[in-house]
């Protein structure tokens, strides 16, 4: 009697052991999945959302692999996620999975608000993992909706090469807090991007502002210096510009300018910035450009410019513009690291290419030379 008394307190404490292990380990989890929770709660920008969801969650949570799935109601998921950065686009690929709400309405209509463990992920989503890199060696998935009252934005698919990390039928709570944090996370970083894209337009022409231009000229010449490429920066102002406004009237002149951004645009690359850098003058930077290449595109649209027509209610007239353009190879402090004052002196050097252009006669485009530049034919 006294022996079975005693197997039985073994037992007890045995299991009591096991569960304090337990629940130590789940404190732990607990703990792991609250701070990356906050950490994506407290990302600023959709840059650092996307390192965190797409890169650190793979370290932290010791996964396979990870696929971001969002519904891209307004269309600029991918530019807001990766802004011209190509280099990070291809780092990501097929990890952020962007459902066009037309193109992917199927798949849409397939993502369930419930999550989901186990093999049946891969029968259900095949299309989510399929393209990534090692798909086969994935043995386990949590799906897991990402929900804003109620409303499917997307889904977060965890991956493991661990059969038994994902099964149907274990607790899914810390994972439907995690998921519920990075819906959160999600949405408002890509609404306040989108509100300081807002503040970054010229309202005028919907171009960029100069403060954009400011921001995004210094991270491209940065790029540019650690590739080793070439950039170009162009000024272009339009000719004679308040006879415009004396002859036609000042909302005349207004449409010119809306005319001219989107003349611009049309004739560069969707990764050139292209800013209202004041009144009537425009800024535009063209990254991983050699100086003969622009000079071409700035004469094909200094000519698109003098040979459209420009037709506003009865009024028909046309108006010309001058360019000036410098690059950022000739400058002999393009390897100095000084940003700044690279960035002012790239400026200023195409703002006095542009004078050259207005002091020749107008309608022309000028380059600015010193001895490295021999191109200009
Ligand atoms: P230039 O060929 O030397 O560039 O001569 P310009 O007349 O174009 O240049 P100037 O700098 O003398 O005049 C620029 C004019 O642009 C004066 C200003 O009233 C007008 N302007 C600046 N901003 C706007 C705007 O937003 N709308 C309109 N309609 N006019 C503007
Ligand atoms: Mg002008
Ligand atoms: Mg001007």
């Amino acid at each position: 009697m006294d022996e079975s008394i005693y197997e039985k307190n073994r037992l007890l404490q045995r299991k009591l052991d096991n569960l304090l292990k337990q629940a130590r380990a789940n404190e732990k989890k607990q703990e792991l999945y609250e701070t990356f929770g906050f950490e994506v709660i407290g990302a600023n920008t959709p840059k650092q959302l996307r390192d965190l969801l797409l890169s650190q969650i793979i370290t932290r949570f010791q996964l396979h692999n990870v696929v971001l799935c969002l519904i891209d109601h307004h269309k600029d998921t991918e530019r807001l996620f990766f802004d011209h950065d190509d280099e990070a686009r291809l780092n990501f690929e097929n990890k952020l999975l962007i459902l066009d709400t037309l193109k992917d309405a199927e798949m849409i209509e397939s993502l369930i608000s419930y999550p989901m463990l186990g093999s049946e992920v891969f029968k259900k989503y095949p299309r989510m993992i399929s393209s990534l890199k090692s798909s086969d060696q994935i043995k386990s998935a949590a799906f897991l909706p990402l929900l804003r009252s109620d409303r499917i934005i997307g889904a977060l698919l965890l991956l493991s090469q661990d059969s038994s990390r994902y099964q149907q039928g274990v607790g899914t709570l810390f994972l439907q807090k995690l998921s519920a944090m990075i819906a959160v996370a999600i949405e408002n970083c890509l609404n306040q991007q989108r509100i300081k894209e807002i503040s970054y337009q010229d309202v005028l022409t919907q171009a960029y502002n100069r403060r954009y231009f400011d921001l995004r000229f210094k991270d491209e010449i940065a790029r540019s210096i650690r590739w080793d490429d070439d950039l170009i920066c162009m000024f272009l102002d339009v000719d004679h510009f308040k006879k415009v406004n004396d002859t036609y009237g000042h909302q005349t002149g207004d449409l010119v300018l809306k005319r001219m951004a989107a003349l611009i645009k049309e004739q560069v690359r969707a990764c050139d910035i292209v800013a209202r850098y004041g009144g009537e003058e425009f800024v535009v930077a063209l990254p991983t450009t050699t100086p003969p290449v622009a000079y071409e595109i700035a004469e094909r649209l200094r000519q698109a410019i003098c040979l459209t027509p420009l037709s506003f209610h009865d009024k028909q007239f046309k108006v010309s513009i001058s360019i000036g353009m410098a690059n950022l190879r000739s400058l002999s402090i393009a390897q100095s690291h000084d940003i700044e004052l690279i960035c002012t002196t790239l400026l200023d050097r195409a703002d006095k290419a542009l004078y050259t252009a207005k002091a020749g006669g107008r309608n022309q485009v000028a380059v600015h030379t010193n001895s490295a530049t021999q191109w200009i034919g």
